[in-house]
């Protein structure tokens, strides 16, 4: 049921016929197009090893994904229809194998970040309330947690929308569930008739996970208009593969749109967020006066590039589902590995099991220590309170006991 594995050889080959079902700017009778191949001074593509090397290939190649490839029948005429098949692949493998979306019920779009697909998913919504409702932008609030991303204030300040901002428990650092409720409630009460909502799958500085349930219950039993993002840019590539019981899924009715990064933990070129969505919604934010694209542009960023689509859907098939989860799990085991050092130490923590972060209360941690092993504090502005650590792959054993080291020297 999950998506295999191939061999570099398989890759190779599929990437290069992608390649030829690509108009080529070197062969063809182009005249129409504003793009052309990467500078050959710069970037020449007669280097030998390019035969062995399907992303650089493509990158030289130039190819333009612009536009979102899931909505367009593969029939289109669009002269990069082969690279932007395999992101239809890649959208499909994301959509359906690791967030339980049906078959073909998604859309979606390799983003230049987890910031775009963010802003993306809050402007179809703003949309959607005002061509279904005849909302007023006064009339929506964006939803989130004080530990969510910076993207969410950027994105409503961008839409100029409303956000209500919910605090989350000193220690779990989970939202406050009758805090939420009576936020909703009082703005109900002053005029707001429709929610967006964000929940994250795994914050960038905690890596805690919100809980759905409770939220959604509650705004379904008041007969609530909502809208419900999750943003797993951090969590989106390992906490479905960490956790068996993994809720944030498309077989949950309530949510209806993903962001995922490739460029955190999948380990894929920068400008690799996905954006996935249910199936009739892209079309709130069709750009109709994009006549020159075939199909319209519904995305933010117009022309992107098509190696990074290429990239992300390499590495899915370079490790298959089992292979990285295998991966993530290995990753998560050294983080709880580290959390017995850290007990052992009476250090305390927030850490979500499933995630490869750990969240250090700051008076354990001295400025030596925070400088020397680059770790990243709550706040750049105030005195910090936690200073995090992130598992990530370049992470060695030695550099986790020389830090153990370290901390015991001023624990
Ligand atoms: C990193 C991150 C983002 C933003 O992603 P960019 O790729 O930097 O734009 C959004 N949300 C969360 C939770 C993140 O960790």
């Amino acid at each position: 049921m999950y998506w295999d594995k191939y061999t570099h050889d398989e890759i190779r080959s599929i990437v290069f016929d992608a390649l030829k079902k690509n108009a080529n700017y070197n062969s063809e009778a182009i005249l129409g197009l504003p793009g052309t191949y990467l500078d050959k001074e710069t970037f020449y593509d007669d280097a030998p090893f390019l035969n062995d090397a399907p992303f650089l290939s493509t990158l030289i190649t130039n190819p333009n994904h612009i536009g979102c490839h899931t909505l367009i029948k593969s029939e289109s005429l669009d002269v990069f229809k082969g690279t932007q098949e395999l992101e239809v692949d890649l959208i499909k493998i994301c959509a359906e194998q690791i967030f339980g979306g049906n078959t073909d019920g998604q859309d979606g779009y390799v983003a230049s970040g987890g910031t775009e697909a963010n802003i993306e998913a809050l402007w179809i919504y703003r949309n959607f309330f005002i061509k279904e409702y005849h909302a007023r932008t006064d009339e929506i609030a964006v939803v989130y947690s004080e530990d969510s991303h910076y993207s969410m204030p950027k994105a409503t300040n961008l839409l100029n929308l409303p956000s209500i901002v919910l605090k989350v428990d000193e220690k779990k650092r989970n939202i406050i569930q009758t805090e939420f409720e009576n936020r909703i409630t009082k703005a109900k009460e002053n005029g707001v008739n429709y929610f967006i909502v964000i929940l994250n799958l795994s914050t960038t500085m905690f890596g805690s996970v919100d809980k759905i349930e409770p939220i959604t219950k509650f705004l379904n039993a008041h007969n609530t208009l909502f809208k419900l993002h999750i943003d797993a840019a951090f969590g989106g590539f390992i906490y479905p593969f960490t956790n068996p019981n993994n809720e944030f899924t498309f077989k949950n009715p309530n949510i209806t749109s993903i962001t995922i990064d490739g460029h955190k933990m999948l380990q894929s070129p920068y400008g690799t967020g996905i954006f996935l969505i249910r199936k009739k919604y892209m079309h709130y934010v069709c750009t109709e006066e994009a006549q020159y694209i075939p199909g319209k542009d519904y995305t933010l960023c117009g022309s992107r590039s098509g190696a990074n689509a290429v990239s992300v859907w390499m590495i899915l098939r370079i490790h298959g589902y089992n292979g990285w989860k295998v991966k993530m799990l290995s990753l998560v085991d050294q983080t709880s590995r580290l959390c017995t050092k850290l007990n052992e130490l009476k250090i305390e923590y927030f850490h979500n099991p499933y995630v490869n972060i750990i969240a250090i209360k700051s008076k354990y941690i001295t400025t030596e220590i925070a400088n020397k092993y680059h770790l990243v504090a709550d706040s750049y502005e105030q005195e910090p309170k936690w200073y995090k650590i992130v598992m990530m792959p370049h992470v060695k054993k030695g550099t986790l006991d020389t830090f153990i080291n370290d901390l015991k020297k001023v624990n």
